[in-house]
């Protein structure tokens, strides 16, 4: 039998890494977007993969749209990767991510039970619902501290994931993934916002980047190494929940210093607090500064993965470090600044 994989959010950073992944594998991949009058497919195009799947439309908002789809594509696998997945947006928007990254997910949810049981279910969990959890090596067990309406919107889903796989054995899992980040991630994201304005600084496009909090630590993967980690997942014989990540945390600030020193920008911090700055040594100019509008009201300062359970029952380990991830990401920017 044909298997056939749904991807929400097709027009995001992971799904395109996923649906080339599926694709690989034999699967008919069918992609939901939502209206959008930006062209919000060309992470599918720029892996050369727009022509072999469907994209349908849906919001994943609305109830009776889900429903249609869940009851007439029955999908083997069904990955809810659609999201308000900015956390800086939430607090601005908090009601509609709480409705997007939570009810919808009971929409989701509700529709395999109803019309498709046999449906495998991925849900895409994240980090930041540890927050502040009071342990510097997060695993599947350490208690949430959401500290953000993304966070939270993003615990609700989760728990609606555990409750239905428990209350009606659905065959549903969420992946608790640390950042990854791509060449494909979207610019508002710190280490994209990093790598593509360091890029332009270098080439002479840009004069200045505004950053928020270099202190904050984040466990950053790769991308494509995670989505493989999704699909062992909803593979596995028993559905369950799993830490995706690398092990290892860098500050913002360690992430500035590693793309200076590929882009081999003689620099130096200077300053302290709202004050701190780094300065290029060859003339002289201020190319980092701190800005108070990046910084969230309630700050997560630490977050580190602990995936030995991934490892143990997956088979599952990172292939990408730190230093590969930012090479490639600002290999990428300056290709791109260059042709744009
Ligand atoms: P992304 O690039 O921001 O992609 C999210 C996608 O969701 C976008 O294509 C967006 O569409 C779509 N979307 C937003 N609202 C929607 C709605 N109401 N209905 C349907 N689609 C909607 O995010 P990503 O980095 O690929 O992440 C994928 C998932 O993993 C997200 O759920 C994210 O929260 C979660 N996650 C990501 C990370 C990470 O570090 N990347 C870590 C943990 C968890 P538009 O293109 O129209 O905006």
């Amino acid at each position: 039998m044909e298997k056939v994989a749904l991807i929400t959010g097709i027009g995001g950073q992971d799904a395109a890494y996923l649906a080339k992944n599926l694709l690989e594998k034999g699967f008919k991949v069918i992609g939901t977007s939502r209206r959008s009058s930006a062209d919000n497919l060309f992470r599918l195009k720029s892996l050369g993969i727009e022509n072999e799947l469907e994209v349908l439309s849906a919001d994943v908002q609305e109830y009776s749209r889900i429903q249609e789809l869940v009851m007439n594509i029955k999908p083997t696998q069904f990955y809810n990767l659609a999201a308000q997945s900015f956390v800086a947006d939430s607090f601005k928007s908090p009601i509609y991510t709480s409705l997007v990254n939570g009810t919808s997910v009971l929409n989701i949810l509700e529709s395999i039970r109803l019309f498709s049981p046999e449906t495998k279910f991925y849900q895409a969990s994240t980090s930041e619902m540890f927050g502040e959890s009071g342990s510097s090596f997060q695993n599947e067990k350490t208690i949430f501290h959401p500290r953000s309406p993304y966070a939270t919107s993003k615990a609700f889903a989760h728990y609606s994931v555990q409750n239905y796989r428990e209350a009606y054995n659905l065959h549903a899992v969420s992946g608790i993934l640390f950042n990854h980040e791509s060449p494909l991630r979207g610019e508002e994201f710190i280490t994209r916002k990093i790598t593509l304005g360091l890029s332009k600084i270098f080439l002479g496009k840009q004069k200045i980047l505004k950053v928020g909090n270099i202190y904050s630590k984040r466990d950053w993967g790769y991308a494509e190494d995670y989505v493989q980690a999704m699909w062992k997942m909803i593979q596995s014989k028993k559905p369950k929940d799993y830490v995706i990540a690398t092990g290892k945390n860098y500050s913002v600030k360690q992430f500035i210093n590693e793309c200076v020193k590929i882009l081999k920008l003689k620099t130096k911090w200077v300053g302290k607090g709202l004050n701190e700055k780094l300065i290029n040594l060859d003339n002289n100019k201020t190319i980092i500064s701190i800005d108070k509008e990046f910084f969230r009201p309630s700050e997560v300062e630490n977050l580190k993965g602990n995936f030995f359970k991934a490892k143990k029952e997956l088979n599952w380990t990172p292939k990408t470090n730190f230093s590969k991830l930012v090479k490639m990401m600002i290999k990428s920017d300056l290709d791109y600044v260059k042709k744009n």
